[in-house]
């Protein structure tokens, strides 16, 4: 992770960050960045809940018959309690994504542990449900919350492949064509259902690309599911390991 903190210090801007060690992060940490199953896509929604668009999401998930892994907010799941757990009421997975959006490397051990550990113990009260997963705010994160997620059971994954569904100029057709880009079997999709830390109602795009990023992997004979139907992959490599000599357990 001190690759990501390098690469955001020198690019300013957390997006272009990710996208670069983007490579480098699949081939040394397959398991953090969410490869699993070759005969499996998980899907995974960031920045939840939403009052518009997570239930419009549900509705579109359930008609399609397709269960997602959704990391939450802690202060959105606080806010809007009965969205988040009809989440769960649908069979979806909740993951913890923070209690605020906020890039951790910009605040120190003390706020980042509190950060995390407040925004897992928000989605349990809220939803009645321990979660497996840990993703950070712009996929960018340092020991201190590696080792807090670590201690409070949560393992951290990014994903393979991105809608980039957060700007003002998103359509389905951008979404889409940015998830295919990248899109294997036993990738991870990340998407939005929220525009809390986005370009107000981007997730309408993310709505109109689902069911064409859905049909195409049917297409190709990848089923899509949750992250907890995944196998996400040990990291077992020597980068893998020396990774998990800073936060076993992973
Ligand atoms: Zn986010």
């Amino acid at each position: 992770m001190n690759l990501a903190r390098t690469a955001v210090a020198s690019a300013g801007h957390p997006f272009p960050a990710i996208a670069a060690i983007g490579p480098l992060r699949r081939t040394l940490f397959p398991g953090l960045a969410g490869v699993g199953n070759p005969g499996h896509v998980a899907l995974t929604f960031d920045d939840g809940p939403h009052a518009d668009a997570t239930p419009e999401l549900l509705d579109l998930l359930d008609r399609a018959g397709v269960r997602a892994t959704f990391f939450l907010l802690g202060r959105m799941a606080e806010e809007l309690p009965e969205v988040a757990r009809a989440v769960v009421d649908a069979g979806h997975e909740v993951g913890v994504h923070g209690y605020e959006h906020r890039l951790l490397v910009k605040h120190g051990p003390a706020a980042t542990c509190h950060d995390i550990s407040r925004a897992t113990a928000a989605i349990i009260a809220v939803t009645g449900v321990r979660p497996r997963w840990w993703r950070p705010p712009y996929g960018v994160a340092n020991a201190a919350a590696l080792l807090e997620a670590r201690r409070l059971g949560l393992r951290p994954v990014l994903w393979t492949t991105w809608g980039r569904d957060w700007t003002r100029t998103c359509t389905p057709d951008s979404v889409y064509r940015s998830i295919m880009r990248k899109l294997d079997g036993g990738g991870t999709i990340l998407l939005h259902d929220s525009d809390h830390s986005a370009a107000p109602k981007c997730w309408l795009a993310m709505l109109g690309a689902l069911p064409a990023i859905l049909t195409t992997c049917r297409a190709r004979g990848l089923a899509v599911g949750p992250l907890a139907e995944h196998g996400v992959t040990e990291d077992t490599t020597i980068a893998g390991r020396a990774g998990r000599t800073a936060a076993p357990h992973w």
